[in-house]
Order: C-alpha cells, then sequence, then structure tokens
C-alpha cells in the first residue's frame, strides 16, 4: 500500500504546495492535505506551540495536530535559503526541531533540507535522502523533483488586472498570512469588497520584486538578508517609485523578528515618498474582522480624499498638510 505523507497546509505550502503535492504523487506516496485553517486547527496550534512564536507558525502546529494520527508521515521540509546568498526565517530553518520538540505522538517527520546556498553536492545529498524517507532511490528521487517543478511552473495562474478606475492598494505580506483567510482575516478580499483593487506583491515574480530591491541598494541602500523581506522591500520600492498603487496595506505577524526590521525600512522609504499612504497592521490570534474592517475603511477614504480634492489637507507620513 502507498504510503501515506501528511502535508500541512500551512506557511510555505502556500508557496510550494504544488510541487510538494507532485513530488509526493511522482514518488508513489499518497499525500494527504490537511484542510483549510479554522477555528479547530487554530486552537490546537496554540494548545501545541511556545507562546512566542508568530501567528502562522501556530496555525501550522494546528495542521501538524489535524494530521498526526491519520498517516504515516508528515512532509515538514526545513527551508534554510531558496536562492544564493540569502536566507528564509530561523523559525522555518527549525520548524521540523520544533515539531518533534513540542508535538508528542506525531508521525515520522520527512524533512528535506532546502538550502540553495549549498553547493550542488549538498542538494544531491539531500535528494538522496528523501528518496530514501519515501522508500525510492535518489534518481527517481531527482527526477520527480524536477517532474514536480515543471508541473507547478505550467500550473501558475495569472493575476487578474485591477479594474480600471478603482483605487489600487498594494498589499505587503507572506503569502503564508495572505493566502490564508483564515489568518489574514480575509483581507485581500475586504478590501476588494469596499471596493479598491488590491496588487499583491505576489502578483509580480521574485526576480522582478529583487530587481527593483537591487536597485534600491545600487542607490546606496544595504542588501536584506532575508529572501521574503526582499520580496516586500522590493515591491514596496517599485510601488513607491512608479506610483502604481494609491496607497499601501503592509500585514506583519505580532512576534514576527524579521519582519519588525522590514517594516521599518518599507516605513522609512515611504516617508521619503511622502505622498504614499502606508497602513501596517500587526496580526495575531486576539485580532479581529470589526477592528481591521474599521481600519480598512478609514484607510480607503483616506486614500480615495487624497485622490480628490482635499488632497492638500489630508496628511501621510513625512508630508506636512497645507493649512492655507
Ligand atoms: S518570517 Fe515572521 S511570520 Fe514568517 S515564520 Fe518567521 S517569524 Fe513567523
Amino acid at each position: 500500500m502507498n504510503l501515506a505523507v501528511g502535508v500541512p497546509r500551512g506557511l510555505l505550502f502556500h508557496e510550494y504546495g504544488p510541487i510538494m503535492l507532485e513530488l509526493l504523487r511522482q514518488c508513489g506516496a499518497r499525500p494527504v492535505l490537511s484542510p483549510v485553517t479554522n477555528r479547530e486547527i487554530l486552537q490546537a496550534g496554540l494548545e501545541l506551540c511556545v507562546d512566542e512564536a508568530c501567528l502562522p507558525v501556530k496555525v501550522f502546529f494546528g495542521h501538524v495536530a489535524y494530521l498526526s494520527g491519520k498517516v504515516d508521515a508528515l512532509l515538514v521540509p526545513r527551508f534554510v535559503s531558496v536562492e544564493p546568498r540569502a536566507y528564509i526565517c530561523p523559525k522555518l530553518m527549525g520548524l521540523p526541531d520544533m515539531i518533534r520538540a513540542r508535538v508528542c505522538g506525531a508521525p515520522r517527520l520527512v524533512d528535506p533540507c532546502i538550502d540553495m546556498s549549498s553547493g550542488l553536492s549538498r542538494i544531491a545529498s539531500q535528494v538522496a535522502a528523501l528518496g530514501q524517507a519515501l522508500g525510492v532511490g535518489r534518481g527517481r528521487a531527482a527526477i520527480a523533483l524536477v517532474k514536480s517543478i515543471d508541473a507547478a511552473k505550467r500550473g501558475s495562474p495569472e493575476p487578474e488586472p485591477a479594474p480600471s478606475g478603482a483605487i489600487r492598494i498594494g498589499i505587503l505580506g507572506h503569502n503564508y498570512a495572505l493566502r490564508d483567510p483564515y489568518i489574514s482575516l480575509d483581507l485581500v478580499d475586504k478590501i476588494r469588497r469596499l471596493g479598491a483593487a488590491p496588487i499583491q506583491a505576489c502578483d509580480y515574480s521574485h526576480r522582478e520584486t529583487a530587481g527593483w530591491e537591487r536597485e534600491r541598494a545600487r542607490r546606496g541602500a544595504k542588501r536584506l538578508f532575508w529572501t521574503y523581506g526582499r520580496r516586500l522591500v522590493g515591491a514596496a520600492y517599485r510601488w513607491l517609485e512608479t506610483g502604481e498603487v494609491d496607497g499601501i496595506v503592509h500585514l506583519a505577524s505580532f512576534g514576527c523578528g524579521p519582519e519588525s526590521f522590514v517594516a521599518e525600512v518599507i516605513q522609512h522609504e515611504a516617508s521619503k515618498h511622502g505622498d504614499m499612504p502606508l497602513l501596517c497592521i500587526d496580526i495575531d490570534e486576539h485580532s479581529a474582522e470589526a477592528g481591521l474592517t474599521t481600519r480598512l475603511e478609514a484607510f480607503i477614504d483616506t486614500v480615495a480624499m487624497r485622490s480628490g480634492e482635499y488632497a492638500r489637507y489630508v496628511p501621510t507620513s513625512g508630508q506636512p498638510v497645507d493649512t492655507r
């Protein structure tokens, strides 16, 4: 019988999910995906995870709890680096260890190390280890990996074009928060329902956002250490330079180490382009829909007023109000 391998629907599943599922199928395993996040999953995660972790990690623990007892093994990759000389958050590097330490009775973990900053021989040995964990040889594991990356590329949807005339709101945030409506309190759709057109950093390729982040570095700033920080700063820098959006919303998780720095960088850049409204929202397990809706409504009203006859009287960061 095929090995049943659980895939928690959290964190970088929202980025690499199609590759993970196809890879398991190509290796002859049966992937079992946890359901979309709900209250029970969050509650299970809160009970298992350490208090200091961010909300997406706590939710991930809830997905692990859901799958425990239902599968033979769990796929929890150890993401270290997905591009040369840039790194992923330490919580994702240590995720398999956190689960082993905190979830009693968790199934066996299949935890390939994804480290594109290391040499080819290390990557080859990780592919071999992955094959061994799934009961296939290194050759079959390598072919499965190539095929699954190819299949995922073919299946990537194009972003929807923004409707003309609507206020354009650029949204910054990690995909695992924005693509999980339970974590993000449905932020993207809320903005759409308020009549604005959301444009997300993930609508651009990594190459594009990295190009803008490099451009910022070319003008004297230091390059960021974290891949996801580069994406967010790159998208923010693009919007600030081109004026493609009318306002920016930045969603961050309370307690997130990298974001505490990245948010400062984004605010600093926005203050240099004083006419761009910026709303920063921190979320945790206590965040509530009503509070978020009120803030978004007020923000979108402010952006609309700035585009109209009241522009001179509505301040943004670093921009004095015209009191004449
Ligand atoms: S980058 Fe921040 S939100 Fe993401 S896993 Fe790390 S601490 Fe959590």
